[in-house]
């Protein structure tokens, strides 16, 4: 095959080289040219319009703006690392403050007091007063002589550590000079009777214009077309897979309601179910005796009742003769929902068994026995459950539980245990927008709960800074005194995880030398711990032994604990919307008034505090979840990197592009109608298409465990 230079490394573009590569990689994962022609930019702005400062206020503080202005002076402040550097400017409309943190040498010799310059970034106000952070400056002349095709110019996003060594200018830079080795290069897989039909632009012409627009109308159309590309790659997949599903998979037939479901339901059943819990169960009735094979995800807010809707569905199954299992993300909700579930079904003759990772051997030979010949009933673990020894009898249901990432369907398409599949049931608290969730699953039913069990407080949320520190400490003493426990969690992203750690460490000490014996105890619970030492903690937590428990996000699902009223997440800004939603979930599960304080840092960035606004202003998980969409369509990408997401969506985003969506099913349908493999010459290209959007074809668990 002849090398394409979309495949070059990074390195080789001038202005990059071996350190910015490797952060380059680190940050936004661009390795090659091809990864770099796609981090697009996710706004543009027009520099051509200059403000007057008079002009600018505090409604355009999220937006990038430009303004000429002549300096009136400068000032050094603060030491060492506080060390910082103001310009200010004045147009005669009114004064701004410029400040450097950084590069502050470099910075203070390329300003002349009294000339005038062209300055442009990002508002933010102090007491009423203009002021930017690392502006992007130049002398007006030199600004005014530049040639502006469009006057557009990409706004990139960037990470905190990229944004120090490489801006959104640096970006663009890079951008420039390597198009020069790509023009020309850049072959379209887009059959060109599919371009004609639906209007769509080459692929060269879309990435230039995505990067360079020419004007407004180019730019639309390379949005279109880029964003037509994701989503019908996205949809190449789904449709090929939905009609192999359909064409092969029958479902067992689960056609009475026996003694384990009835006995359960008339004599076990600790309180009236929800009219939405009726409604799913019934559902899911209906599923299991149509003779297909059911994939149904249960969308139900943390907290909603999905684990008794489980659990009646499995026992079901039982009635009708089949095992059932139920598969949890970490360790410690497996072992949750197994004590959760022995005891609610204590004394009917089931047997139900726990597998997971830490199973002592002898316990594991029992158990796969027993698993084996058809003795047990229903068995619980973690992914420990899908390992090529764990042989069932005749397993009848699957149950996923609190699987809150994108990869659900690929998932739940690992179950291939049986030569006749199980029916599956996937519950995530994170729910995805209904119509959202069909086209993207498209043969994924979508069942919801959207009712609360009666009784409980909304949890009230507030966002503080880290200088609050001692009015949270003074909560939370007033709390423990009230005999509340308190939840304390701390990041933890794969990227830098050791510093997270140190993080967590100096917090738990902290929280020790600030809450000491014997008026407070606190336990500490993380993944680095051995599984025994967890163990013990979440028990002291569970047993009210422990006041506090300093945890990282490995609480995240499924624990517990009535009587803990207050949960705390530190460096919040670092987490996910749906990350959050699921901590806040843990609280607000007694009687008593809840409370989920988020700490951030000083400075935190316009996409992190809207994640934190959002919070703040809604505890409704639906509502959250589009917020996320949009967030991360926006081109957030810690958002993105946390949520694990399989889809890597850089342009389209589905809420809003609907149409676009709709479009490319149909596109999508009729084509592998014709040509199912994508054998047709016109269309053998697409098959790198379809493979760029495969999603991810293994478990990775890594992110929860
Ligand atoms: P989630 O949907 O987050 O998994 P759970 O299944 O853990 O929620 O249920 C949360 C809590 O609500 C549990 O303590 C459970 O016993 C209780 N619960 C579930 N259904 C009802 C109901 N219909 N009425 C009252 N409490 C309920
Ligand atoms: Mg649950």
């Amino acid at each position: 095959m002849l090398h394409n230079p979309l495949d070059n490394d990074i390195k080789f573009v001038s202005g990059v080289g071996e350190v910015r590569a490797k952060l380059l990689d680190r940050e936004i994962g661009v390795r090659t040219l091809r990864d770099m022609l796609y981090h697009f930019p996710f706004r543009y702005i027009d520099r051509t319009q200059m403000y007057r400062i008079e002009q600018i206020n505090e409604h355009s503080a999220s937006a990038y703006v430009q303004f000429r202005a002549k300096v009136t002076g400068k000032n050094f402040s603060g030491e060492g690392r506080k060390r910082r550097f103001s310009i200010f400017v004045s147009d005669g409309t009114g004064t701004a403050e410029l400040l450097w943190f950084q590069g502050i040498k470099w910075v203070e010799k390329r300003f002349e007091l009294g000339r005038e310059y062209v300055i442009f970034g990002r508002p933010s106000f102090f007491r009423g007063e203009l002021s930017m952070v690392h502006p992007e400056v130049e002398l007006v002349e030199k600004a005014l002589s530049r040639k502006v095709e469009s006057g557009l110019q990409g706004i990139y996003s960037t990470t905190e550590k990229l944004s120090s060594a490489l801006g959104t200018k640096g970006i663009y830079n890079i951008i420039c000079s390597l198009w020069g080795s790509v023009q020309g290069h850049i072959e379209d897989y887009m059959p060109e009777y599919i371009r004609q039909r639906y209007g769509l632009v080459s692929l060269e012409d879309a990435l230039y214009n995505i990067h360079f627009p020419q004007s407004q109308e180019r730019l639309r159309q390379a949005q279109y077309r880029l964003k037509f590309d994701e989503l019908f790659g996205i949809q190449l997949n789904i449709q090929s897979r939905h009609s192999s599903r359909t064409t092969s998979r029958d479902g067992f037939i689960f056609n009475k309601v026996g003694e384990f479901f009835n006995t359960f339901y008339n004599t076990r059943l600790p309180f009236p179910l929800t009219g939405a819990q009726k409604r799913v169960i019934k559902e899911i009735r209906q599923d299991t005796v149509s003779g297909v094979q059911m994939n149904r995800l249960l969308q139900g807010d943390v907290g909603s009742g999905k684990t008794v809707v489980a659990l009646m569905s499995m026992l079901l199954a039982v009635d009708n003769g089949f095992q059932a299992c139920m598969m949890a993300p970490t360790e410690i909700l497996a072992r949750q929902h197994y004590a959760t579930i022995a005891r609610m079904t204590e004394g009917m003759g089931l047997r139900i068994a726990i597998l997971t990772g830490t199973s002592r051997s002898k316990e594991r030979r029992e158990v796969l026995q027993a698993l084996a010949s058809g003795e047990i009933n229903i068995l619980i673990g973690t992914h420990a459950l899908i390992e090529e020894r764990v042989q069932f009898d005749n397993l009848g249901f699957v149950v996923i539980d609190e699987q809150h990432r994108f990869g659900v369907e690929q998932r739940a398409r690992l179950w291939t245990k049986n030569s006749q599949p199980p029916h599956i049931l996937v519950m995530t608290a994170t729910p995805i927008p209904r119509t959202l969730a069909m086209t993207l699953y498209g043969d994924l039913d979508v069942s919801v709960i959207d009712e609360l069990p009666p009784g409980r407080r909304p949890i009230r949320t507030v966002c503080y800074k880290d200088s609050a520190r001692l009015r949270l400490f003074g909560f939370m003493r007033e709390q423990i005194r009230l005999g509340r426990q308190i939840y304390v969690v701390y990041p933890l992203i794969k990227e830098s995880e050791k510093a997270d750690y140190k993080n967590l460490q100096e917090g738990f000490e902290a929280i020790i030398r600030d809450f000491p014996l014997p008026d407070y105890r606190v336990s500490a619970c993380h993944g680095q711990m051995k599984p025994a030492d967890k163990e013990e903690s979440m028990r002291q937590f569970k047993s009210g032994e422990a006041d506090i428990l300093v945890a990282t996000s490995v609480i995240e699902v499924g624990v517990d604990v009535p009587n803990a009223t207050v949960m705390v997440i530190e460096s919040a800004e670092r987490f996910g919307l749906a990350q959050m939603h699921q901590l806040r979930g843990r609280v607000g599960r007694g009687g008593e008034q809840s409370f989920c304080i988020l700490m951030s840092g000083e400075k935190v960035s316009r996409e992190s505090q809207a994640r934190l606004d959002a919070m703040c202003e809604t505890t409704d998980g639906f509502r959250l979840a589009e917020l996320d969409l949009k967030l991360r369509g926006a081109g957030d990408i810690n958002g993105t990197l946390q949520s694990g997401s399989a889809i890597d969506l850089k342009i389209a985003n589905p809420t809003l592009d609907h149409q676009i969506l709709e479009l490319t099913k149909q596109v999508a349908i009729s084509l592998l109608d014709a040509d199912p493999t994508l054998d047709d010459v016109r269309h053998r290209p697409l098959r790198e298409l379809k493979q760029r959007y495969a999603g991810e074809q293994e478990v990775d668990f890594s992110m929860i465990s």
